[in-house]
C-alpha cells in the first residue's frame, strides 16, 4: 500500500517531533546585522534584506523553525532561549509577540 509522506518538524519548545502541517514555521531568510521583522509571509522582499516571519505558507525559502500551536511550547522556548541563540537579539521581543498571537488566535 502507498503510504503518504508526511514531513515531521521537531517543536523548538517540547522537542516532540510532529507532521508539519500542525506546526507554525518560523523562517530566517539570510541574516546580517541589517536585519528586519517582517509580520506576515512575503515573496516579494528584496533579497538583499534578511527576514524572520511566520511562514503561513511553510513553503518560503530559508531556514525554518517549527512550533507547536501551543502556549506552553512558547513558554518552553522562552525559558530555554531558544530564539535567542537562533536570531538576532532584537528580532526576539517581536517574534514572541507574534508567536503568541498566533497561538492565540
Ligand atoms: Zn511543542
Amino acid at each position: 500500500m502507498l503510504q503518504k509522506r508526511i514531513p515531521i518538524r521537531m517543536c523548538t519548545g517540547c522537542r516532540k517531533r510532529k507532521p508539519k502541517s500542525e506546526l507554525i514555521r518560523i523562517v530566517k531568510a539570510k541574516s546580517s546585522s541589517n536585519f528586519k521583522f517582517c509580520y506576515t509571509e512575503q515573496t516579494n522582499f528584496p533579497s538583499s534584506d534578511p527576514l524572520i516571519f511566520i511562514d503561513h505558507t511553510k513553503k518560503s525559502a530559508g531556514r525554518g523553525t517549527y512550533i507547536c500551536k501551543d502556549y506552553d511550547c512558547l513558554k518552553k522556548a522562552r525559558k530555554s532561549k531558544k530564539f535567542e541563540k537562533m536570531y538576532p537579539f532584537k528580532a526576539v521581543p517581536d517574534l514572541y509577540l507574534k508567536l503568541e498571537e498566533e497561538i492565540t488566535r
